[in-house]
């Protein structure tokens, strides 16, 4: 008690004066009651923190714009959590602690044994980062959290710990086709003097272990068939667990394509989709709009024509057929309807006319009929995962994942939102603001959205490959895909999202939703100042939240109780099983030693509180809010 004390008459608040020039927060206090919405903002300072909230006019609590209200932040944590909080915080801020973190935890495992070292991770890291070892153990923290208004996906944290040598032969093994003509064998070679832009799309063995330098994203690597089938069955799994706890349409379960089949497809994929996109770019020429355009047969014909394409009648018409999937007559670059039930060799589909010689060839190296099947189970494991979601009523967040990939990711995405976001939106796409295209993407997809028809789902995150992206792309010697500064990143990020924002008021209410996922205090005031000026209300549930569990709860916590939509990626899994993890987190908390000081410092202060209001032995469950 008396170290308690002693730690809770530091001087904890001024913190956030350092990150938020006053007249900032002024200026937003202003705009935030400038306009009247349900629910209200305002900035606290350090006096009200003993006040009793005050509510607006739904009865929610007034939202801190400023985000240092620790008594809204940790008004769902026991006083145990609290000191487990600080104390993880405290362990993350030691460099040498963090960065031998694997080490140190392999060897505490060996000294304490199995049992002992289960303990002390419920205690400490494990206890604060991870909300249980399976579905049933994480129900009273999802049900607590969802009382205080924050929602949870679900994220099965199970990682393998494979040694970099394992997980480059690993890549290599599953990014390469057994199938590899001769003259192509070199394409897969470091230092080949093939166009960088195709060996973007080829694996690299240096780059083989994608988790090198990223620490906010999971990584899988391929197997076998029936280990993808092993993480598909997680999934669904996990969507039952979700459909359990929340409401119809309401629940989401996080899902990685590289879990659900060979990458080598995606690769592969993704390869095919940008040369198409050049080649049509060129077929088009300038005239804007260059995915949304169609050409009938005989268009087609002329435009190749021009272009000096020499090709036969019947190899023209061939692959005119070949391209039209849905059979319409007109050929479009989104003219991939029934991709996800592909019944044709790939090696026919991914086909350009060689302009020089006239001839049809393919894009890509042909598939075994063994890989070709692979591609078959990875869009059949697709397939099953948003129709079981659909029957149950929870969506599905596709995660965004490294740029080779991202192409044929996205793509796909798409083509399940196509078909299963009919009536609602199930399946969500994830945009990597920091990628030049980010923008033009989310557009373009919005875009599809309204043309054809079906609701638009989507994710909007910073992006977390950012240093293995720029490595790869200076090392092959294709251009950065990253945006140049922090400043252009968030300036992309702003600018997509109001966009969307636009975007939402222009269609039928509810044809678009979007998750702003971020722990960026500053993206999160924007975004509810946006929903001000564009009129998007908390309760018309089209822009929500995301935040990882453990982290930023002073802004997760407050928005939710404020009445907006929130979710924590929510992860799980046995203590052993999820070291990985843990290890990721806590690099990423070491990396954010200023937002984890701002944590420190609100943690200290509701501990202050807590204690000189008699509070100590605080029960969450007597201050859950009414509304
Ligand atoms: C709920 C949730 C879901 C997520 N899902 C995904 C996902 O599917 N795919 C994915 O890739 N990431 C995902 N992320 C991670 C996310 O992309 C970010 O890495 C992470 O959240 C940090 O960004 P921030 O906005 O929270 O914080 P900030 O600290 O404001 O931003 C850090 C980010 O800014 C960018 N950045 C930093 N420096 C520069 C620079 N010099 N030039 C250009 N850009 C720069 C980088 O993207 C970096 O990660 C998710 C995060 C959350 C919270």
């Amino acid at each position: 008690m008396a170290v308690l004390r002693s730690l809770c008459n530091r001087n904890v608040f001024p913190v956030y004066r350092q990150f938020y020039p006053i007249s900032v927060l002024t200026s937003q206090y202003h705009a935030s009651n400038s306009n009247s919405t349900s629910s209200a903002t305002s900035i606290s300072s350090q006096d009200n923190l003993n006040e009793e909230s005050r509510l607006d006019n739904d009865g929610h609590p007034v939202l801190d714009l400023s985000f240092s209200c620790g008594k809204e932040a940790y008004r769902s944590k026991t006083t145990a959590e609290l000191v487990r909080a600080l104390f993880v915080f405290n362990m993350c801020s030691i460099p040498a602690l963090v960065t031998h973190n694997n080490k140190l935890l392999k060897w505490s495992r060996r000294i304490l044994g199995g049992p002992l070292f289960r303990k002390m991770m419920k205690a400490t890291f494990y206890g604060h980062f991870v909300a249980g070892e399976d579905q049933v153990a994480i129900r009273p923290l999802v049900s607590r959290n969802k009382q205080f208004g924050v929602k949870s996906i679900l994220d099965y944290s199970v990682e393998e710990d494979l040694s970099t040598e394992q997980a480059e032969e690993a890549e290599m093994k599953s990014c390469t086709s057994d199938f590899i003509p001769d003259d192509q064998t070199s394409l897969v070679s470091e230092h080949s003097d093939v166009d960088p832009d195709k060996q973007k799309f080829l694996a690299h063995k240096k780059f083989g272990d994608r988790r090198n330098k990223v620490i906010s994203a999971r990584t899988y690597f391929y197997e076998d068939e029936a280990n993808c089938d092993t993480n598909m069955e997680t999934f669904l799994k996990c969507i039952d667990a979700v459909a359990g706890a929340t409401e119809a349409n309401t629940g989401f379960v996080a899902i990685k394509m590289t879990a659900l089949g060979r990458p080598q497809f995606l690769l592969q994929m993704s390869d095919v989709l940008v040369s198409t996109r050049a080649f049509f770019e060129k077929f088009a020429g300038n005239k804007g709009d260059i995915l949304l355009r169609k050409f009938r047969e005989e268009d087609f014909k002329k435009q190749l024509q021009a272009m000096g394409v020499q090709i036969t009648r019947d190899d023209r018409k061939r692959w005119f057929s070949v391209l039209d999937i849905s059979q319409d007559g007109e050929v479009d670059l989104l003219d991939w309807d029934n991709l996800l039930e592909v019944n044709m060799s790939l090696s026919k589909v991914f086909v350009v006319p060689n302009e020089e010689t006239g001839k049809l060839e393919p894009l890509v190296a042909s598939l075994s009929t063994e890989e070709e099947q692979q591609m078959k189970n990875m869009l059949g494991r697709l397939n099953t995962i948003a129709k079981y979601a659909t029957q149950k009523g929870v969506r599905v967040m596709v995660d965004a994942e490294q740029t080779y990939f991202q192409p044929a990711i996205s793509r796909l995405c798409m083509e399940m939102m196509r078909r299963f976001n009919r009536e609602q939106a199930v399946i969500f796409n994830t945009y990597q603001c920091y990628l030049k295209s980010a923008y033009n993407n989310a557009c373009l997809d919005m875009d599809l959205a309204r043309r054809e028809n079906f609701y638009f789902g989507a994710k909007l995150v910073r992006g977390a490959y950012m240093e293995q992206e720029r490595e790869r792309a200076n090392d092959i010697g294709y251009e950065d895909p990253i945006n140049p500064t922090y400043e252009a990143t968030s300036n992309m990020y702003h600018q997509t999202l109001e966009e969307v924002m636009k975007q939402i008021n222009h269609r039928e209410r509810g044809r678009i939703a979007v998750m702003v996922a971020s722990h960026n205090e500053n993206t999160v005031r924007y975004t509810v100042e946006k929903m001000k000026e564009y009129k998007i209300r908390p309760a018309d549930r089209l822009i929500c939240f995301g935040q990882l569990l453990g982290m930023c709860d002073q802004v997760s916590f407050p928005l939710g109780q404020a009445g907006y939509s929130v979710y924590k990626y929510v992860p799980y899994g046995p203590v052993e099983e999820v070291l990985p993890y843990l290890s990721r987190r806590a690099m990423e908390n070491k990396g954010i030693l200023k937002k984890v000081k701002k944590e420190k410092n609100l943690l200290w202060g509701e501990l202050k509180r807590r204690v000189s209001s008699g509070q100590l032995i605080y029960n969450p469950a007597k201050h859950i809010p009414s509304t």
